[in-house]
């Protein structure tokens, strides 16, 4: 699936294209067709799964596709932190479509208070709040939500552990009863179910289980600008005895070129690709088991279903686009309760795709710093860190 199947407005695809959301998520293929198709969601999906973008993708789609003149949707949000992102992404994904929010959060100073209360007074196409300081802003009766289509409700068991359940209940009271809503939660307790059964119409219900690596998997990572990729690899392989490795690359010809670019630092590797017979690929991932192989590159098919065990060292050269991919790549090794390393070079283009995987596996990896020789790396900043700008359209234009 890609995104041209939603048939989105081209202004979106445009933007999507600029941020390189090049394939949408499980649960963006899941949860897209069911907004548009206006029916209510409750959806079981973790920070890192690209659970903003499914709901704020259909969103801006319906909204740029109608006369928007007034307050459209409502995101409600646990923290000041998640709401800023969400606002962000909203603005991010309507660069092209001229669709409006406004973030409306606690912890600012009265001058915030004036400016969100201003906001609310001139209006806009979302609203995307935390359930507290909304109530706060609704007492002042500036909001009008009577033709309001969409609520949301993101990390919703979050919003009920930090006690927002009667605010959420006040706030759903002021919205018209012939709504869209959609719950997102990174769990499903009984209270999220009855919450639920009061606020939502016959639901379709999704849910991501999302893979974890195996806990015998040592994760690190490595800052590094392309140029230092290679001498790096040596270092890396200077002094140990891994038996056998594989080296992940994004691209086809990227694996041909690193055959040679090791071969000249004396390391011996072999490319597995699509370009070989399926009998020479056969016969080199039996040389890969028998360690008449040691060190094998290949791209993201060879995450997928290969059976080798005890693989102590996997490298991805660059960052896997999906998330999932990371956690296949590394999972080929410590395989059955055994140990492994997996280690990744992050260049300072990606960094939001690790900040992503790091969301996914709930956990922050440790950058190890360059060896000195090599010279300075990049900082891993990935929050202020920009995608590269591509501006090739390939989507279908309505
Ligand atoms: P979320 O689960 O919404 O917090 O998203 C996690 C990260 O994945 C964010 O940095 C998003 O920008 C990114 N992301 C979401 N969907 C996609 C996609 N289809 N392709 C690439 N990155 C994505």
């Amino acid at each position: 699936m890609t995104f041209d199947d939603f048939y989105f407005d081209y202004g979106l695809m445009d933007a999507l294209d600029a941020m390189g959301f090049n394939k949408p998520t499980p649960i963006q293929e899941m949860a897209i067709p069911v907004i548009l198709e206006h029916k209510d969601l409750i959806a079981c999906a973790q920070t890192g799964t690209g659970k903003t973008a499914a709901y704020v993708l259909p969103i801006l789609n319906k909204i740029a596709e109608s006369d928007h003149s007034h307050l459209n949707t409502l995101i409600l949000a646990p923290t000041r932190e998640l709401a800023m992102q969400i606002d962000q992404q909203v603005q991010g994904f309507s660069y092209y479509i001229q669709v409006s929010s406004i973030p409306i959060y606690g912890g600012g100073d009265g001058a915030t208070w004036e400016q969100q209360k201003k906001a609310l007074k001139h209006g806009a196409d979302i609203i995307i709040a935390t359930p507290g300081r909304l109530i706060s802003q609704l007492a002042s009766g500036d909001i009008n939500f009577t033709k309001l289509e969409h609520l949301v409700l993101d990390e919703a068991d979050r919003m009920l552990d930090m006690g927002f359940y009667d605010d959420i209940v006040k706030i759903i009271s002021y919205l018209p009863k012939d709504r869209q809503t959609l719950l997102f939660s990174a769990t499903m307790p009984p209270k999220i179910r009855t919450l639920a059964s009061k606020i939502l119409y016959k639901p379709e219900e999704i849910s991501i289980s999302i893979s974890k690596p195996a806990a015998g998997i040592d994760q690190q990572a490595y800052m590094t600008y392309d140029n230092q990729k290679i001498p790096l690899l040596g270092e890396i392989f200077k002094g140990t005895s891994y038996q056998s490795v594989i080296i992940f690359a994004g691209t086809k010809d990227k694996v041909k070129s690193l055959q040679f670019e090791l071969k000249k630092i004396g390391l011996k590797a072999k490319s597995f690709h699509s370009d070989l017979e399926q009998k020479e690929r056969e016969e080199l991932m039996n040389d890969f088991r028998s360690r008449k192989v040691q060190v094998l590159i290949g791209t993201d098919i060879l995450s997928r279903g290969i059976d080798v065990d005890g693989i102590d060292l996997v490298v991805n050269y660059d960052v896997p686009p999906d998330p999932e991919d990371y956690v296949h790549r590394i999972g080929r090794t410590a395989r059955a309760e055994t140990k492994g390393t997996a280690i990744t070079f992050i260049n300072e283009k990606d960094q939001r795709r690790f900040h992503a995987i790091e969301g996914l596996i709930e956990r922050e990896i440790p950058k190890t710093p360059l060896p000195a020789s090599l010279g300075a790396a990049p900082i891993y900043s990935p929050r202020t860190s920009k995608p590269e700008h591509k501006r090739t359209f390939k989507g279908k234009r309505k």
